[in-house]
């Protein structure tokens, strides 16, 4: 994790409970049918835990189905805001998943309810251009010039997008008094297929709102909003449910904030150890770590 990973999930842990350190946590290590014997739920992240890209890890579907099979509740709680609701239960389904439309739980879910706090009917996109979707499908437009100054931020633009001038106009947007921007994926950076990690929307929204003087606004893990969902939708309290993921400023951080008990996945860290590090740079610990996403499913 280097300097400005650390500085951006500090930002954010700052806001959290102070119990959120896990003081405690051990991260030790285990497998999911034990890790099935002691809770009610298990949250899966998407992106680093379950696929890259098109790329799923192996025992993927194993595990979320074997612990659904078990009788325990799975959801999928996921920072994705680069495909709306809907594309993101279509793309789940193509992957061979098997989550209900009211078991996934994503970031970019929130725009319309963030939307209607602020008053907006109309903002400013900043992201790739299929991630539209997650602003039309929160009722809003996108303007060039919109009424009220604000910016979403749904994912880290291509080039192709034309992402020089809409950056630019977007910085100018966010120079104007009362401008806020939405960043409606924390995750600083993201695992890349075959090992390494690239920048992910959370740096891109820090980068573009810094010294702009505009007021940031996140949704997603580590914050507790999404993780509340979850566990009504599950139906238990957060003790009896556990966080699966790979991230530890989000996944580990916000679980352990909301008073789940967490899981490390180390699968996308190399060597594997490396997940340590991390967890020393932020003070973050999970409850429990596997090698990988088929721990306790595959032979
Ligand atoms: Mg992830």
């Amino acid at each position: 994790m280097n300097a400005l990973e650390t500085q951006i999930y500090n930002e954010y842990h700052a806001r959290l409970p102070a119990e959120f350190r896990g003081i405690g946590k051990k991260g030790l290590s285990t497998d999911f049918r034990r890790v099935a014997e002691t809770c009610k739920a298990v949250f899966f992240d998407a992106w680093g835990t379950l696929f890259i890209r098109k790329q799923l890890f192996p025992g993927a579907r194993e595990t979320v189905a074997g612990l659904r099979k078990a009788g325990l509740k799975v959801r999928l709680v996921t920072n994705s805001a680069s495909l709306g609701p809907s594309e993101i239960v279509r793309s789940m389904r193509e992957k061979g998943f098997d989550f209900a439309e009211d078991e996934i739980f994503s970031s970019g879910s929130h725009l319309r309810s963030i939307a209607a706090e602020l008053g907006i009917r109309e903002v400013f996109h900043l992201g790739r251009n299929e991630s539209l979707p997650t602003v039309l499908e929160a009722g809003l437009r996108d303007d060039p010039d919109p009424e009220l100054p604000v910016v979403a931020v749904t994912s880290v633009p291509l080039d192709s997008d034309g992402s020089i001038a809409r950056e630019e106009r977007a910085r100018e947007i966010l120079s104007r008094p009362g401008a806020v921007a939405l960043v409606l994926n924390p995750d600083v950076s993201a695992p890349l297929v075959g090992g390494g990690r690239c920048w992910a929307a959370g740096a891109y929204g820090f980068r573009l709102a810094l010294g702009s003087g505009a007021r940031v606004v996140r949704t997603g893990k580590p914050f507790p909003r999404l993780f509340g969902e979850a566990l009504a939708s599950a139906g238990c309290r957060p003790e009896e449910a556990v966080m699966v993921g790979d991230t530890v400023g989000t996944d580990v951080a916000g679980g352990n904030a909301a008073g789940l008990r967490t899981l490390l996945v180390a699968q996308c860290f190399s060597p594997a150890e490396d997940w340590r590090k991390d967890c020393e740079a932020l003070g973050v610990w999970p409850d429990w770590t596997v090698p990988g996403i088929g721990a306790g499913f595959l032979p």
